[in-house]
């Protein structure tokens, strides 16, 4: 773990490197001329200039030894900056994961040490043309080359398809079948029969390289296979996914934050029908609040991911996916609101909100797309709903309202009837077999991500509010600006919850109406729609004082709930 005075000078020079060699002209021509600025992504991963690589590699290895928390820092500052250049450093992380995870000890010690002491960039080569959320269609094969009955080396052939990185990286990691299953190689550029791509033309993150790769023949030596035991591929993935994929939720907080950190002071100066549009209602309550309160919902439930992992609680692949997803997802829906926020100028290149919804898009696809997360998280937690017979999302629910009794106000009452509709649909899901509908499954996963948000953004607010929040966590909202968006985030969980929870259960009833008649009144009542409605009581006023924080006017609000 990085010390907080370490990580807050680290933030600070990357914002300054940034102020200097990034600013917004350079980044929209650097965009418009699809090109990847190598020199900055170099500096930015030279041990000697920013260094930022040394954060995620082990100190045993010349590296800083950042912990979950710390990784998630850095994404969220990289990612307010510009999403390609940050998705050309993380590649290098993701590229030395797997050797990270899984490889020998003298393996780790040549390459992370060579990662730390000479910058190296490295590419992660997982998804081919045929296999891309499904990896265990891989094609790319590594045949072994036998001398004297020893395994010396492996010759690989196949393809790769959108590697990050995968024009300008020093060094590849390479997922290839084994005859006994997938395995990662370290593959070094120039290798004889490797080829790199041209990089793709974009949508977004155009300031990053993508590149399909060919391997044709390519000969290494057996000390090239992580680990040096064929068949650990895909297990050494998934052990860092929990990690990965708070990076990615990082990302998309952070892209989200630097478009209403666009929109917000745009809309104080923007007189309209004689004042300016923050004073709207209309405007901030559709474009501006929902969106910082899905945002911060998502950081609560990375921040409390990523300090569940530094205590050691193993990868939380679950719980990074529900990060991933609530993050990403809300990241696209505030820069959407962003475009809007500022009209015609926001559909313009010059004003970076267009860019920035161009960028985040991809947040919701690489790493796992946001229908993967779904259905992870759906899995997942379905086995806890059958294990504890169907108790498990009312205990949720009992630990909110333990909170609730003792932090009125932060959000956890909505997040508790959040929790106990949850656990009603899921049980009547198993009760009609219902997941046997894929579109019943994954919606589940998307509505478990939002109670469980709540749950993690009440919990956040209580901290906050005891003065117990991580020493490194954002402290852009005082406690009670905290509660007022934990008690927004956790009505909308709560109603969407039972609202479309209901509207899928009945949806996928193949019976006439006589045979679901009756179970369908008994759900109803049992996902409690009326105290969920009765719950928005105050949800305008929370919103107002939300507006007024988020735009300094944070006094006047404060002295009228109070
Ligand atoms: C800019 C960029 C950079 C990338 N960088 C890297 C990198 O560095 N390394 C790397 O290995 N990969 C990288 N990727 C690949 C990325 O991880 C994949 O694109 C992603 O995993 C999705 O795979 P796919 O594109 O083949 O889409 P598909 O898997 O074909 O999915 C297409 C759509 O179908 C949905 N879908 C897929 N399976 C199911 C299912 N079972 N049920 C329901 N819906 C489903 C998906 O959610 C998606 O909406 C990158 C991609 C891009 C675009």
């Amino acid at each position: 773990m990085i010390p907080p005075k370490t990580l807050k000078l680290s933030l600070k020079s990357l914002k300054e490197f940034a102020r200097k060699r990034l600013p917004d002209q350079e980044l929209i021509a650097l965009d418009a001329r699809d090109e990847c600025p190598l020199e900055i992504v170099r500096h930015m991963c030279s041990p000697d200039k920013l260094g930022i690589q040394l954060l995620f590699i082990p100190e045993e290895y010349g590296g800083l030894g950042g912990g979950a928390f710390d990784v998630y820092c850095i994404c969220e500052g990289m990612a307010r900056i510009d999403l390609g250049v940050a998705t050309s450093v993380l590649a290098t992380f993701l590229g030395s994961d797997p050797i990270t995870m899984g490889a020998t000890p003298e393996q780790k010690k040549l390459w992370l040490s060579r990662i730390a002491e000479e910058g190296l960039l490295f590419a992660y080569g997982a998804t081919e043309p045929d296999a891309g959320s499904d990896l265990g269609a891989l094609q790319t094969t590594a045949d072994r080359v036998v001398e004297n009955d020893i395994i010396v080396g492996y010759r690989i052939n196949g393809s790769k398809q959108w590697i990050s990185n995968g024009g300008i990286a020093d060094a590849y990691t390479i997922l290839a079948n084994t005859p006994s299953g997938p395995s990662w190689f370290i593959v070094e550029r120039g290798a004889r029969g490797f080829s790199q791509g041209k990089p793709e033309d974009k949508h977004g993150i155009r300031t990053s390289n993508t590149a399909a790769l060919s391997l044709a023949d390519v000969y290494v030596d057996a000390g090239r296979l992580v680990g040096g035991v064929e068949g650990q591929g895909l297990l050494q993935a998934q052990a860092v996914f929990g990690y990965t994929r708070l990076m990615v939720a990082a990302f998309g907080l952070g892209a989200g934050w630097a478009a209403l950190d666009r929109a917000i002071p745009y809309s104080a100066k923007r007189i309209q029908a004689g004042s300016p549009l923050s004073e709207k209602q209309g405007y901030t309550h559709k474009l501006i609040v929902p969106n910082v309160a899905r945002l911060e919902a998502g950081r609560a439930s990375i921040e409390e991911t990523a300090e569940r992992i530094d205590a050691g609680e193993g990868s939380l692949n679950t719980e990074g996916a529900i990060a991933k997803y609530m993050s990403t997802e809300a990241g696209n829906l505030a820069a959407d609101a962003s475009i809007q926020a500022l009209g015609g100028y926001g559909y313009t290149h010059e004003y970076m909100v267009e860019k920035i919804r161009r960028d985040v898009r991809i947040t919701t696809i690489y790493e796992g797309t946001s229908e993967i997360m779904e259905m992870t998280i759906s899995r997942d937690r379905w086995q806890l709903h059958l294990k504890t017979r169907g108790r498990h999302y009312h205990d949720r629910a009992r630990e909110c309202e333990e909170l609730a009794a003792r932090h009125a106000g932060v959000g956890a009452g909505s997040a508790a009837l959040a929790f106990h509709a949850l656990a009603e649909i899921l049980e009547r899901a198993r009760a009609g077999r219902l997941t046997r509908y894929q579109h019943v499954l994954l919606r589940i996963g998307e509505w478990i991500a939002y109670s469980e948000c709540a749950g993690s953004l009440a919990r956040r607010a209580a901290r906050q509010a005891e003065g117990r929040l991580n020493e490194k966590a954002s402290q852009r909202f005082d406690a009670a600006s905290l509660a007022a968006i934990s008690r927004i985030f956790a009505r909308e969980a709560a109603l969407k919850v039972a609202q479309e929870g209901l509207r899928w259960i009945a949806g996928a009833q193949a019976g006439g109406p006589a045979a679901t008649d009756g179970e369908l009144a008994a759900l109803e009542a049992a996902v409690n729609l009326t105290a969920i409605y009765r719950a928005q009581v105050g949800l305008m006023a929370d919103m107002d004082l939300v507006a007024d924080v988020v735009y300094g006017r944070a006094v006047k609000a404060a002295a009228q709930v109070a």
